[in-house]
């Protein structure tokens, strides 16, 4: 039966350790004090280490020589042994718009990971056009994140609301797409939160469930077998986010 979890930060862990969930998702940036995270120890499942704005980008052989890439690493790797999490979820890295953009490349991502032997780590399925300044991920198509498995040797992860912002981007048919997703690249552990086409069409809102048109509840009565883990990352969490999904999953 497929667990229900919620994504947590050091400043929001007394909210929601109230909510109904089966484990968390904790956030961990490199300098991160980690005992905040201790009330709700024993149900983390999962890790989701730096991201960009952490100056965290395995694309970017720059960020490579200022350490932070490793830095982000090891504080995520250091708490996944601390709580005995499954996984550890890391966005692949995107293009980065001014600064150094030009140097980003995706060998730079697969050589990164090919240093890694560790089979928690999964890399997340990222958005063509990410975060307010839209940085590229150059990869979409459900044969381009076959080659980036092969090529890190990482499990996949789905972010639905991510992949939504790829179909709306690539005029992919949502439920095919993301259900070719599920399938071809044997997905267990997705995220889940809902957005619109609100501004250009590619804004992560990460909106409460119900309230966009991600095809959360098609997707789940589908696949609901095969999905071993869903983590809520909406904004304004509550039971009735948490609800929703169960019910989607009975
Ligand atoms: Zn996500």
């Amino acid at each position: 039966m497929t667990k229900i979890g919620i994504r947590v930060f050091p400043d929001n862990i007394e909210k929601v350790s109230k909510l109904e969930a089966d484990y968390f998702e904790a956030a961990v940036r490199p300098g991160n004090d980690l005992s905040p995270y201790n009330i709700i120890k024993e149900k983390i499942l999962g890790i989701h280490g730096a991201i960009l704005m952490q100056e965290c980008n395995f694309m970017n052989p720059l960020r490579k020589k200022l350490g932070t890439n490793d830095k982000s690493l090891t504080s995520a790797i250091e708490a996944a042994d601390k709580f005995h999490v499954q996984y550890i979820i890391f966005h692949p890295g995107y293009i980065e718009r001014g600064v150094y953009g030009e140097r980003c490349n995706l060998r730079q991502l697969y050589s990164t990971m090919n240093q890694i032997k560790d089979s928690r780590l999964l890399l997340e399925i990222v958005p063509v056009f990410a975060y307010k300044e839209r940085n590229i991920f150059p990869l979409h198509s459900v044969d381009d994140y076959k080659h980036l498995k092969e090529k890190t040797g990482k499990n996949i992860m789905l972010d639905i609301g991510h992949a939504m912002i790829n179909a709306r981007a690539m005029k992919y048919d949502p439920i095919q797409y993301i259900g070719n997703l599920i399938e071809e690249l044997d997905i267990k552990i997705m995220h889940i939160a809902d957005n619109d086409e609100r501004k250009d069409g590619y804004e992560d809102s990460h909106l409460s469930i119900g309230k966009g048109n991600v095809p959360i509840e098609e997707i789940l009565k589908q696949f609901k077998s095969k999905i071993e883990l869903a983590t809520i990352e909406v904004n304004q969490i509550s039971n009735k986010d948490i609800e929703l999904v169960r019910k989607y999953l009975e």
